[in-house]
């Protein structure tokens, strides 16, 4: 299908606080097919809902829009041609359009009260009738609105539905219709005067000119009052893209109570901005992949610039595989250059109390290439305090390993041949070597005991860089406590 050109596309999240998972794939798969086609991204904020809306809430949507590196041309807070970006400051834009529809005859004012309406469509249940709104306002006369107004009604707006099919080519889905007849006329002001989002929407997709509308598929069901609000006020309709919903594993829907769903929460938990941008297109667009995976899924922004395409998404619903999350997040941090990945880990380790404020970023980063393969989220690192903080000695560990050997004397051999070696790991493999040699003990007993004696524990990265990276001092002096415990 030919694209409307020029491409403008837009996101249009209602700011709930942070960014959710699903306003994170929206924006990528926005931001990649404007990129893709040399178009421009808008960031939108559909704030109508006034009870709800925060500037906190929309500036949690930024935070986690920023934390993935995903960046807008017009928006908020960068302004462009079509200010202002936030629907709350268009309130007068949507009610001059409400008004052309009220003097065209295509919308009308309802006057029903929300009392009338309940017993309307209590009373189409009981007939088993379509509960639809039975358009009882259609044909008052000027007399009978003055009326009703001087009794102190307010009005609601009303879209006067024609009885039509509608449909739309949609670009992930092909065809899709529907029939407007179980529809009613549907409000499109508020009594309180706020717009309902499908009017807003479409005003504003229509304003900003919009050329294709791309969101998820919870909308479908909207882009059918929304055509008709195009057709009322004789605009040209845009294209729509609607990708699959993003479900759990279990294939409920994504929701807080099974489990993260916010962008933010990846954040603390220790994924990585790259990572959840491989990732989400998983979820609906690369159908097959290996379990495991291959190396080959690995993808940067500028990959997927490449290889994304929105005709390519899947139309079934998509899983959020928190598995494959895991996967290709530990790759991404194995790639990271080691100094940054230690600058990422900051944060990390001020929470676990292993660093404070003040800190030596080049330790931090021989540790960062030490535990680099070891690390699936940077939280992780919570599992390495022994480069932080002096560990307990696991004297019965130790003695169950060694059985009739005597640990003293091992220590205090292996302490006396790296006394005088340059503390790099290639020296102190070859002293620890000869000293092996000299004690007739095996790889397991001499190493597990230091690594033990060293770290608090059985599993750590290899002995000898891990040696260095610990220290001298360190070492020196957790061996010599060993030895004086054992
Ligand atoms: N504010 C709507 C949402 O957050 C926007 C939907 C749309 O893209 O039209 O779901």
């Amino acid at each position: 299908m030919e694209l409307k050109r020029p491409i403008r596309v837009r996101m249009a999240p209602s700011p709930t606080g942070d960014a959710h998972v699903g306003h994170a794939r929206t924006t990528l798969y926005n931001y990649l097919f404007a990129r893709q086609n040399g178009g421009t991204f808008i960031l939108r904020i559909d704030d109508t809902d006034t009870k709800r809306n925060t500037e906190d809430a929309e500036a949690g949507v930024y935070r986690g829009l920023r934390w993935l590196g995903l960046d807008w041309d017009e928006g908020p807070d960068k302004g462009g041609p079509h200010m202002p970006y936030r629907q709350s400051e268009r309130l007068d834009i949507y009610h001059q359009y409400a008004e052309k529809l009220l003097a065209s005859g295509a919308a009308y004012e309802c006057y029903c009260t929300s009392e009338e309406l309940e017993a309307e469509r209590e009373a189409q249940m009981a007939a088993k009738e379509d509960i639809r709104y039975s358009g009882k306002c259609r044909h008052l006369t000027e007399q009978e609105r003055q009326a009703l107004k001087a009794a102190g009604r307010v009005p609601t707006i009303r879209l006067r539905v024609p009885d039509v099919k509608i449909g739309f080519q949609d670009l992930v889905r092909g065809w899709i219709e529907a029939d407007t007849s179980l529809m009613g006329d549907f409000i499109i002001i508020k009594s309180n005067g706020m717009p309902v989002y499908n009017f807003a929407t479409v005003i504003d997709d229509h304003l900003m000119q919009i050329s294709q509308v791309t969101r998820g598929s919870e909308h479908i069901s909207n882009t059918f009052p929304q055509i008709l609000i195009y057709q009322a006020l004789g605009f040209e309709v845009p294209q729509f893209a609607h990708f699959s919903l993003m479900l759990n594993e279990d294939r409920s829907k994504m929701s807080k109570r099974m489990g993260a769903t916010f962008v933010g929460e990846y954040a603390e938990m220790g994924y990585l901005p790259e990572a959840m941008l491989n990732f989400l297109p998983y979820t609906t667009h690369f159908r097959s992949w290996s379990p495991g995976g291959d190396e080959d899924e690995i993808l940067s922004l500028d990959d997927l610039l490449e290889k994304f395409s929105l005709e390519q998404c899947t139309v079934s619903n998509a899983i959020f595989d928190i598995k494959k999350l895991d996967w290709i997040n530990a790759k991404w941090i194995r790639k990271l250059d080691p100094a940054d990945l230690a600058q990422r880990l900051v944060p990390f380790l001020q929470k676990e109390g292993f660093i404070g404020a003040e800190y030596d970023l080049g330790h931090l980063t021989q540790i960062a290439r030490l535990i680099q393969e070891r690390l699936p989220r940077l939280d992780n690192v919570r599992d390495f305090p022994y480069f932080f903080l002096e560990p307990e000695v696991p004297t019965t560990e130790i003695k169950k390993l060694l059985k009739d050997k005597d640990g003293q004397a091992g220590l205090k051999a292996v302490l006396a041949a790296v006394q005088t070696v340059p503390w790099q790991e290639a020296e102190l493999e070859t002293a620890i070597h000869s000293a092996q040699a000299d004690l007739g003990w095996s790889n397991k007993e001499l190493f597990m005991t230091l690594r033990l004696a060293i770290c608090g524990g059985k599993v750590s990265p290899p002995l000898f860089p891990l040696m260095e990276v610990v220290g001298r001092e360190r070492t020196i002096a957790r061996l010599e406590r060993a030895a004086a415990q054992l």
